[in-house]
C-alpha cells in the first residue's frame, strides 16, 4: 500500500476511538459564559495528544481579566516535529462551547451516539472538529509515516465570546506567528465538502443622544433624548439602509443574503426604567447599541465615517440635537489569498475523499481566523471541518459519524500534501 492508503486505512482503524473521544469531549460542560471546566477539557486534551506523541504546553490567559481563579482561562497547544519544523500545519479548535438552551430531547453533556451520529451541545461547534484535527495526525504516526514538516494542534478558550483569551492571546504572545507558523486550517463546522476562506468585518458602536431634563407637563421646555434618538434610527432606515442593500461582496458568503453590508439595532436604553416607579419627567439620555456587518470592498474608515456623517446630517436638521459616539468591538474582515496553497491541497483532498473539490464560502459572522490573519499575521488560513453550519447552537445539536470520518480523511491528506511530504 502506497503512503495515502495507509493513511487513510488508518483513519477507519480508529473510528470507534474518534467516536469515543468526541463524545468524551462533550461530557466536559464547557460552557461560555463563564467558561466552564476549561481547565478540565485543556488536560483532557493535552493528554490525549500526549498519547500521540505530541509535546504538550498549556497556556493560561494571564494578564486577561476574564481569567480568573474560579474561571481559569487555559489553552494547550502540541507540537509533533517531523524532520523539521516547516512546513508547519497548524490546527486548532476551539472547545467552549455555548449554554445548552432548551428543547432537547437528548442529554445536551451526555454524549449520547445513535443512528450514526454524536448528539451533545459542542458536537458539531467543535468537539468533532476537534477529534477529527487529532485523529489526522495520529492516523499518520501510526501509518509510519515521516513528516518533512511539523503538525500543531491548539485547544483554545473563549471563541464564542471573541475569543481573546484565547487565539488572540496566543497570537498576541507570540506563540502563535508567521514565523513559526505556516498554514492554519480550523476545522469549524461549515459542512464537510466546504472550505471557508473569511468573514465579513464586525463593527459595534454605541449611540448616545443628550438631551435636556424638565417637568413632563411642560416637554416643550426640554429636549427629549428618546424622541432624538428616533430620528436617528429613522435616518438609517431610510438613507443608510438602502445604500447597504445595495452593497455587495465578491467573497463567497453563505447565506447569499449576507453578502450584502448589513446594520442591526442589538439594543435601546432611555429615559426611565419602564418598570420603575415613574415620575413626569422628560428623558434627557438615550443609548443604543449597533452591529453593523461591513465588507472586505467597503473598509473599516469609510464604515466608521457613514456613522459620523449620518449624525452630522441629524444634527444639522435638529435643532439641539446632541449625541456621541463610541466604539465597542472592530473586527477587520480577512479573506485567505487567492491561489493559497492551503486551499488547493483541502480541494484535493475532498476530491480524493467525497469524489468533488469543496466549495469556497466565507462566513457571515466572524471566528478566530481574524486572530490568525491579523494578529499572527498568517495569511494562509481557512476554515474546514465536519458538521452542518445550521446545527450550530442549536437544540439537538448534532455531528454525522460520516462527516467526522470524512473530515478527519481530508485533513489527513492534506497535512501530508502541505508538508510536501506526499503531494
Ligand atoms: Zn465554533
Amino acid at each position: 500500500m502506497n503512503v495515502t492508503d495507509r493513511v487513510l486505512a488508518e483513519v477507519e482503524q480508529a473510528r470507534d476511538e474518534a467516536v469515543a473521544f468526541t463524545s468524551e469531549l462533550i461530557r466536559i460542560p464547557t460552557i461560555n459564559p463563564p467558561g466552564e471546566a476549561y481547565e478540565d477539557c485543556a488536560r483532557f486534551i493535552g493528554e490525549r495528544l500526549a498519547e500521540c506523541d505530541f509535546e504538550v504546553e498549556y497556556y493560561a490567559a494571564e494578564g486577561r481579566k476574564e481569567h480568573t481563579p474560579q474561571y481559569p482561562r487555559i489553552n494547550v497547544v502540541g507540537t509533533r516535529r517531523g524532520r523539521s519544523m516547516h512546513p508547519l500545519v497548524h490546527l486548532n479548535g476551539h472547545f467552549d462551547v455555548v449554554p445548552a438552551g432548551d428543547g432537547w430531547t437528548e442529554d445536551p453533556f451526555g454524549g449520547c451516539v445513535k443512528d450514526g451520529r454524536i448528539y451533545g451541545r459542542g458536537s458539531c461547534d467543535m468537539k468533532a472538529g476537534i477529534a477529527a484535527a487529532l485523529f489526522a495526525a495520529e492516523a499518520i504516526r501510526r501509518a509510519g509515516v515521516d513528516l518533512n514538516g511539523a503538525i500543531e494542534i491548539s485547544g483554545t478558550v473563549d471563541e464564542e465570546s471573541g475569543g481573546f483569551a484565547g487565539v488572540a492571546w496566543l497570537a498576541e504572545h507570540r506563540r502563535l506567528s508567521a514565523e513559526r507558523t505556516d498554514y492554519v486550517i480550523i476545522p469549524e463546522p461549515l459542512n464537510v465538502d466546504r472550505i471557508c476562506i473569511g468573514h465579513r468585518g464586525v463593527y459595534w458602536f454605541e449611540v448616545e443622544t443628550h438631551g435636556r431634563i424638565a417637568h413632563g407637563s411642560m416637554p416643550f421646555h426640554g429636549v427629549n433624548a428618546v424622541d432624538h434618538m428616533g430620528l436617528v434610527l429613522e435616518r438609517m432606515r431610510r438613507e443608510l439602509q438602502p445604500k447597504l442593500a445595495g452593497r455587495r461582496t465578491d467573497m463567497p458568503v453563505i447565506p447569499a443574503a449576507a453578502r450584502h453590508a448589513t446594520l442591526n439595532i442589538n439594543g435601546i436604553d432611555g429615559g426611565q426604567p419602564v418598570d420603575g416607579i415613574q415620575t413626569p419627567c422628560v428623558a434627557d439620555r438615550c443609548r443604543a447599541v449597533f452591529d453593523r456587518r461591513f465588507l472586505i470592498e467597503e473598509g473599516f474608515d469609510a464604515t466608521k465615517a457613514e456613522i459620523v456623517e449620518l449624525l452630522d446630517a441629524v444634527a444639522r436638521d435638529v435643532p439641539g440635537f446632541s449625541c456621541g459616539l463610541r466604539d465597542l468591538m472592530i473586527v477587520h474582515p480577512t479573506r485567505t489569498p487567492d491561489g493559497s496553497p492551503l486551499v488547493a491541497a483541502l480541494e484535493k483532498a475532498l476530491r480524493r475523499v467525497l469524489g468533488r473539490g469543496g466549495d469556497l464560502v466565507a462566513s457571515p459572522g466572524t471566528y478566530d481566523q481574524k486572530h490568525f490573519a491579523r494578529i499572527a499575521g498568517v495569511p494562509h488560513c481557512v476554515a474546514y471541518g465536519p458538521g452542518i453550519l445550521d446545527l450550530a447552537h442549536q437544540p439537538d445539536e448534532y455531528c454525522d459519524i460520516a462527516d467526522l470520518m470524512n473530515a478527519t480523511r481530508v485533513l489527513a491528506l492534506a497535512i501530508l500534501d502541505l508538508t510536501r511530504t506526499v503531494c
